[in-house]
């Protein structure tokens, strides 16, 4: 197989000098210079200058003064442009799914089916919220002297300016997810990419503003997050901030945005677990490991990296687990025949690479994989782990890479207990033909979302988010609601 033709409008988007996009316009950065690098070759895919101090004011300032028409807006014609939008990315799916594969190293199918399709999915369902954010009419108990009366309601309104950091991992998709649940429920939007995927996004704001979204509704500016975040969390008009990325990052996200009393989200990582209980054949076993912990060379927030399989099953998983991830094709992401794309930047590559060495050194069994690919690119074989005990560094850090930290149990009482002695709690899943056991374990094991014979399908409908110190808040379902709007009681004497 070979790689799929680069469409002309992906080249032409290269070709071009890129930088921010904000009030409604394409900008030239004024800031640092910063090179977006090819994952699965190494080479500079271009150069663009990051935002300065005064773009990243201009950023707020615009979706600031976008924010009163944009609230003020009918509301089912602001779901109607989200579903606009929705349809653009759909007619630009394969040029974004290529952009996207080249600077994060994703596979061309995942990009296309996640990336834009799921995108796609979540714009959809958003838009759909659109005339059913509402509040409640109250019954209210004051006593009446001269035959006054009195009712009561409550509005939701939009909170304002809404900053939403995004991590290189699903750059488009976990961007979406923010900027539909702010606009629709009335909010204005200034994006922050990643520094090593800071190009998708701002052609989505191009197809947004071609699709009739008002200048400043939705901005984007790249650059260094240690320097634009405080800028941007820091600027009066930010009134909440919508963060995914590491828990290290989310803290002082968390701090930065607290201090200034503005409402903060975090989605952050964790070390989540999949628990397999005996009942199950290995083959079973081995469909569920793969589902759950190898999907985009494990650059999931909700992937699983520790595996609990019953003692007397260990062996003949591990051995068919090997068979299957040394089977898999490795190569290329823009081949529509590979499965396993490179790490997305070289500084994830090194991380991956240092914790199994690390493992190597703490006396864990790498039973396969556990090496780059070689030659150039930031490849890193699908590796399975067995761990020598629970307190080997595997257990607990994150990899966020091809990375399978296997583990056996006698009782699976004491493997969720140990599971549940986590500082992380964002997701988890149990494996079962019992589904009345594995409904039993569901409701004890300690995480925002727990699949049952699944792992890491993320639906609209459901809400997601971490318990413990994988984040705070919730995103899809109506749980969004909360977040992107204040209460507001209106009480009334007639
Ligand atoms: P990261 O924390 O390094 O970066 C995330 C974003 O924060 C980037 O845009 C970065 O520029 C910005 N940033 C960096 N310093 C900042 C600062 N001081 N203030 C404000 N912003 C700053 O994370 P990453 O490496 O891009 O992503 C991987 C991590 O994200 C993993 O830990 C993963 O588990 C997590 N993640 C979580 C979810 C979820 O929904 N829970 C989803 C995807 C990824």
């Amino acid at each position: 197989m070979s790689d799929v033709a680069l469409l002309p409008q992906v080249t032409a988007f290269l070709g071009r000098r890129q930088g921010h996009f904000i009030h409604g316009e394409a900008q030239e950065g004024q800031g640092a210079a910063f090179s977006v690098t090819n994952p699965a070759t190494g080479d500079t895919l271009l150069t663009l200058k990051g935002a300065d101090e005064a773009q990243a004011h201009a950023a707020m300032q615009a979706a600031q003064a976008a924010f009163a028409p944009w609230r003020d807006m009918p509301t089912l014609q602001r779901g109607a442009l989200l579903l606009k939008l929705a349809d653009a990315l759909a007619e630009e799916r394969e040029a974004l799914a290529q952009l996207e594969s080249l600077c994060s190293g994703k596979t061309i199918q995942l990009a296309r089916m996640l990336e834009i399709d799921q995108s796609v999915a979540f714009l959809r369902y958003f838009a759909g919220w659109a005339g059913k954010i509402n509040g409640e009419t109250l019954d209210v108990s004051l006593p009446s002297f001269a035959g006054e009366k009195y009712t009561a309601f409550t509005r939701r309104q939009p909170v304002g300016v809404v900053v939403g950091i995004v991590p290189w991992n699903f750059s488009i998709m976990i961007a979406v997810w923010k900027l539909a649940a702010a606009l629709v429920c009335g909010c204005t939007v200034v994006l922050k990419p990643s520094e090593y995927t800071p190009l998708t996004l701002l052609r989505v704001a191009e197809l947004a503003t071609a699709c009739g979204f008002p200048p400043g509704v939705i901005n984007v500016v790249n650059g260094s997050g240690a320097l634009l975040g405080p800028l941007l969390i820091g600027h009066p008009a930010c009134a909440k901030v919508s963060f995914t990325g590491s828990v290290a990052t989310g803290n002082a996200v968390n701090r930065l945005a607290t201090e200034q009393g503005k409402r903060v989200t975090l989605e952050l990582g964790g070390k989540n677990a999949a628990l397999f209980l005996d009942d199950l054949s290995p083959e079973e076993m081995v469909n569920g490991i793969l589902e759950a912990g190898y999907l985009n060379q494990g650059q999931i927030c909700a992937a699983a990296e520790c595996f609990w399989l019953p003692e007397q099953k260990m062996e003949a998983v591990l051995a068919l687990l090997s068979e299957r991830l040394a089977a898999m094709p490795i190569g290329s992401p823009l081949d529509e025949a590979t499965v396993v794309g490179p790490l997305a930047n070289r500084a994830q590559f090194d991380k991956v690479l240092g914790l199994i060495e690390q493992a190597r050194a703490e006396g864990d069994e790498i039973v396969c994989g556990g090496q780059a690919q070689g030659g150039k690119g930031f490849f890193v074989q699908p590796t399975a782990i067995r761990v020598a005990s629970v307190d080997s560094t595997l257990m607990r850090e994150e990899t966020f890479g091809p990375v399978g930290s296997f583990i056996a149990y006698q009782d699976a009482e004491q493997a969720l207990a140990t599971i549940n002695d986590s500082p992380y709690g964002l997701a988890a899943s149990v494996w079962s033909h019992n589904l009345s056991h594995a409904l039993r374990i569901s409701e004890r094991l300690e995480a925002g979302i727990v699949w049952i014979n699944m792992h890491t399908f993320l639906d609209p409908a459901v809400p997601f988010g971490g318990v413990k110190g994988s984040g705070i808040g919730r995103e899809f379902g109506s749980a969004f609601i909360d977040d992107y709007t204040e209460l507001k009681s209106v009480m009334v004497r007639y």
